[in-house]
């Protein structure tokens, strides 16, 4: 660039002296008269005298800019210099935030506002600074004021929800997240916020309109979309049965079970339904493709309530039939042992016991190998052997949130430490709930497909 630029004098300069010389080697005259004046000089010194007059036309035309656009120029800089420290203001409240100093961020908020005329902007920073002060009126009125811009509305509602879950205020969060919601109802934490809200407060059937929307808006994998919506049919069918429409109770189970068999929780439901139903043929084929996918005793105690069997020896016998489903799962193996023990077999029970609890048994089979010895009357020692072992025993599966961990006595669809929906899993501490093998998985998102399709519009 320089070196064009460069190029470009030498040119211009070459010119201007070539037409100089030019000039001198033709040496012409001019003469003007006007009222009796005469002016007699050559082309040169006329041409000179011209370029002269433009250049000072040019300055006079300069200093009277200067002149009469001073004042103006006097005040933009003043207010550029309004804008720029409100900008620095905002600079350093916005920093203040990032550090964590509520006061300080405060104080840079209120001049920032003073300064910029431009209220979205100062009143997140006002908002967020008297948050993070503790100031919940400031906050509040900040956030309040954002909704009346569209262009922060949906930021101003963001910081309303946290205020009012901080306040304890429920109901509240749950208006402004339904405002949210029907603002974006695309973005990922709305859709979340407003689900688990829903389902805390029991509203199943909002919930689940929210859940189809997320899945559509892709905002939910279709998998997980699926197993929530199979869990809240399991809630849905529980208060249609507690309004005494068991009609109701057992389609909205049955199409739990048709969405997610592999949820204990959903398998027991649709069992203990058509238990109650009197159809135990079709509860313990039920109970069998649950068993294939996921065992739990509180399925084993439903299938041998379903098959009505009284004799000990017998329903030994029904066991068997269920666990053929899954033989290898140490589950099986307990409710077998549990079956032998009360049919007081006890080397079969043992057997049972020994193979579910492998190199390192787990509570629940020392306490059970307990029973058994102390029941088969064995000596008082290896009763106290096993009762030993089950105090330092590895934990056993349980209800736990997948969330938090925290265990529960029985399965909930929220868990009560956490407030997650859908997350207590039948599992050990530190290990995963059933992982289904992948082309059972493939089977059911192809059967979960239709139901997905048909989601009202
Ligand atoms: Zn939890």
């Amino acid at each position: 660039m320089t070196m064009l630029r460069t190029l470009l004098w030498f040119v211009a300069a070459a010119v201007a002296m070539l037409a100089a010389v030019w000039l001198a080697e033709r040496p012409g005259k001019v003469t003007a008269e006007w009222h009796g004046w005469r002016l007699d000089t050559s082309a040169g010194v006329l041409l000179i005298v011209l370029v002269v007059l433009i250049a000072l036309c040019i300055g006079g035309w300069l200093l009277y800019r200067w002149i009469v656009g001073a004042p103006f120029a006097l005040l933009e800089g003043w207010g550029e210099s309004r804008k720029k420290r409100g900008y620095r203001a905002l600079t350093q409240g916005l920093a203040a935030v990032a550090a964590g100093d509520g006061v300080e961020a405060q104080r840079h908020a209120r001049k920032a506002e003073q300064l910029l005329a431009e209220p979205p902007i100062t009143l997140l920073l006002s908002a967020q600074a008297a948050q993070l002060a503790g100031d919940r009126d400031g906050a509040n009125r900040a956030f309040t004021a954002m909704l009346e811009d569209e262009h922060t509305a949906f930021l101003g509602l963001r910081g309303l929800i946290t205020q009012a879950l901080r306040e304890g205020d429920q109901a509240k969060a749950l208006g402004y997240a339904e405002r949210a919601f029907k603002l974006r109802p695309q973005t990922p934490w709305v859709v979340h916020s407003l689900f688990d809200m829903q389902a805390q407060t029991g509203q199943w059937k909002a919930a689940q309109d929210t859940l189809d929307t997320g899945v559509r808006r892709k905002v939910v994998t279709a998998d997980r979309g699926r197993i929530l919506k199979a869990l809240l049919l399991v809630e849905r069918s529980r208060t249609a049965e507690q309004d005494r429409h068991s009609a109701d109770a057992l389609m909205l189970a049955r199409e739990a079970f048709t969405l997610a068999p592999e949820r204990i929780a959903v398998t027991r439901r649709f069992a203990e339904l058509l238990v109650k139903a009197g159809d135990a043929k079709r509860a313990q084929k039920t109970i069998e493709r649950g068993w294939a996918l996921a065992p739990h005793p509180d399925l084993a105690r439903l299938y041998l309530e379903a098959a009505g069997e009284s004799d000990p020896l017998k329903r030994i016998g029904v066991v068997r039939r269920l666990v053929a489903h899954n033989e290898n799962d140490s589950e099986s193996h307990l409710a077998l042992a549990q079956a032998s023990l009360e049919a007081n077999l006890w080397g079969e029970a043992r057997r049972h016991l020994e193979i579910a609890g492998g190199t390192s048994p787990s509570a629940r089979v020392c306490r059970l190998m307990a029973e058994v010895e102390e029941r088969a009357g064995t000596e008082q020692a290896k009763v106290h052997e096993w009762l030993a072992r089950a105090a330092d025993a590895p934990a056993d599966r349980a209800w736990r949130c997948a969330a938090c961990s925290a265990q529960h006595e029985s399965w909930r669809s929220v868990c009560e430490s956490c407030g997650a929906f859908g997350t207590l899993q039948w599992r050990a501490p530190g290990t995963y709930g059933h992982v289904l093998p992948p082309e059972v998985r493939a089977e059911l998102e192809f059967a979960g497909k239709p139901a997905q399709v048909s989601l009202p519009r």
